[in-house]
């Protein structure tokens, strides 16, 4: 049996993220028994097949013949590798990850990646604020609603609307103070070579990650 550092890190993030709740963030679930079942989110699922068993901590659709503890939920969910997946936990368990090591962040770079992610969550919910509330959203909401997606759907997958206004996200990132360098970074906002910089369309259709942030585009290296 292991007893590396990796292995002890690994164990200290399961002890402390419940698969439960990790799942259930993306997976509405209902508890059967022991078990909690969930629709699958990785096939067309009516009935639930998705397993998720909190005493062993590990998650399972038997139709897929998908399974595996959190960090294979991670990796499946998020489509990442098993090294971004035990990042992605590592930070929502607070459990510190060696750095230096091949494929890690330095504190510098994990510092970057956590003002990204920030910057790109209230972005995200600048969107969504507008879409729920701005006067010139209507159109956008009248939309929707002829489409047949509900209020509900707006909420739980968290839908924007960005007018279009060039400065409208610059604007409120300055009272933000959020530059526009760090726009930039997370592709929210396009530089020109000449002229002022715009602010690209932005409609969010995707769902949060696992671990409850939104994705930041383009912050993935
Ligand atoms: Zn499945």
């Amino acid at each position: 049996m292991s007893t590396g550092p990796a292995f002890d890190v690994k164990e200290q993030i399961k002890r402390a993220v419940d698969i439960v709740d990790l799942v259930g963030e993306s997976v509405p679930l209902r508890r059967e028994g022991r078990a909690y079942k969930g629709l699958c989110p990785w096939h067309d699922d009516s009935r639930p097949s998705l397993h998720v068993n909190p005493e062993r901590q590990t998650f399972r659709c038997f139709v897929c013949n998908i399974g595996g503890d959190i960090f294979t939920f991670v990796e499946k969910r998020e489509n990442v590798t098993f090294r971004e997946a035990l990042v992605i936990l590592a930070e929502r368990a607070g459990v510190p990850l060696a750095l230096g090591r091949p494929g890690g962040a330095s504190a510098e770079e994990s510092d970057e990646r956590r003002k990204l992610f920030q910057a790109a969550a209230w972005a995200e919910q600048q969107f969504h604020d507008c879409l729920l509330k701005a006067a010139e959203a209507e159109p956008a909401r009248r939309y929707l609603r002829a489409r047949g997606i509900s209020d509900e759907s707006i909420l739980r997958y968290h839908l924007g609307f960005a007018p279009n206004e060039w400065d409208w996200l610059l604007k409120r990132a300055r009272a933000a103070s959020i530059s526009p360098a760090t726009l930039e970074k997370i592709g929210l906002l396009r530089p020109r070579p000449q002229g002022p910089a715009r602010c690209r369309p932005w409609r969010r259709h995707g769902r949060r990650r696992a671990d409850g942030r939104p994705r930041a585009a383009g912050a993935r290296r």
